[in-house]
């Protein structure tokens, strides 16, 4: 990977990864593009251009132009934005990968593609969840992620295409608000933590899910393309984690550190209904026997930096 197009780089993983390729690379080899303009301040002095990954006929534009040799898709609808548009959702999500392969395939370009835990669903086992198993999520953002995987999956195995990809779990960060998903309760409650010293979490105490810090979530793109392809067995959809959470264990962390804080809690059954689909802890030993993967950051450790940087960022 040397010169990369990023789409959906406005984001919430998109921001700091840009930022991030763009110390590894260099900045100008890094072209950052979003269906909107908001927030161009945060990538700093990373070249923006707009693109709607609908439209493939300017995404070729853009990679003739600016000739990458990977592209990075991020752009998509997330998990409780998607159950409100459910058919823009598959369009953006779907489209949009279909677009990053064909063009792929034609310029000869490697291709990252993030899946999500929101690719299980009904007849997973929810415990330790392996690699490969059974994928029948309940939200149009999960059949667009499962879509996403066979598709990255096919473009290899029938084209040729360098494709390679990750699982997320949820992504706690300060930087960039997320995008209204379900796992978005991890990030707010540390805001709200710093701004009120209190919060009310939408999904109910009990719900495991799996979560990331993010300068783990950015290292894992640079891993996997970066990673020896002759050891590589999978290729898409590595699942990845750092730690299993509930509500009531970011509340014994924080109050850690922040003794007087309170946790209660007003459920939104829409989200709750789509955190139970979900895992409740993932097996990542594929990710880790085959590219090395390996997060630096628990669930202590990810409290304290974000108490500190929350604290500097909003007061
Ligand atoms: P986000 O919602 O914060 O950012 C997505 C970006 O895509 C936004 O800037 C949005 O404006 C843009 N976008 C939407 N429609 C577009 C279109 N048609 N054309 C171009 N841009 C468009 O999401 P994120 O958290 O940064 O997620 C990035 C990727 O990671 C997504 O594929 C998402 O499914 C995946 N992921 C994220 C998480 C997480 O917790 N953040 C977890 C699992 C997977």
């Amino acid at each position: 990977m040397k010169r990369i197009l990023m789409t959906g780089a406005l984001g919430q993983i998109g921001t700091e990864l840009a930022l991030y390729l763009g110390d590894i690379y260099g900045r100008e080899n890094i072209l950052a593009t979003n269906r909107s303009e908001k927030n161009i301040e945060a990538i700093e002095d990373i070249r923006f251009e707009k693109l709607d990954v609908t439209d493939g006929d300017r995404m070729y534009e853009l990679v003739k132009e600016f000739k990458p040799d990977t592209i990075v898709n991020l752009a998509a609808i997330l998990s409780a934005r998607g159950e409100q548009i459910p058919q823009t959702t598959w369009k953006i999500n779907v489209d949009g990968v279909i677009n990053t392969l064909e063009i792929a395939r034609q310029e000869n370009l490697k291709v990252f593609v993030p899946s999500s835990i929101a690719a299980f669903g009904e007849g997973t086992p929810l415990d330790n969840t392996p690699q490969t198993t059974i994928q029948r999520p309940s939200t149009m953002y999960g059949v667009t992620k499962v879509s996403g995987e066979i598709l990255c999956d096919y473009y290899f195995k029938r084209f040729g295409v360098d494709t390679r990809g990750v699982r997320y779990p949820g992504i706690i960060s300060y930087k960039t608000l997320p995008g209204n998903g379900t796992t978005d309760y991890a990030v707010h409650i540390y805001y709200e933590a710093i701004k009120h010293k209190a919060y009310a979490s939408y999904i109910a105490e009990g719900t495991q899910m799996d979560m990331l810090y993010m300068p783990d979530a950015l290292k894992a793109v640079v891993d996997i393309m970066e990673a020896d392809p002759s050891k590589l067995i999978h290729r898409n959809a590595f699942n990845i984690t750092a730690m299993s959470l509930t509500p009531e264990l970011l509340d014994e962390s924080i109050k850690k550190y922040m003794p007087d804080f309170k946790l209660s809690y007003d459920i939104d059954p829409v989200r709750q209904a789509i955190a139970e689909s979900w895992p409740n802890s993932l097996d990542d030993s594929c990710a880790r026997e085959e590219w090395g993967w390996k997060p630096e950051y628990d669930l202590d450790k990810m409290t304290k930096d974000m108490l500190e940087n929350l604290e500097k960022k909003l007061k």
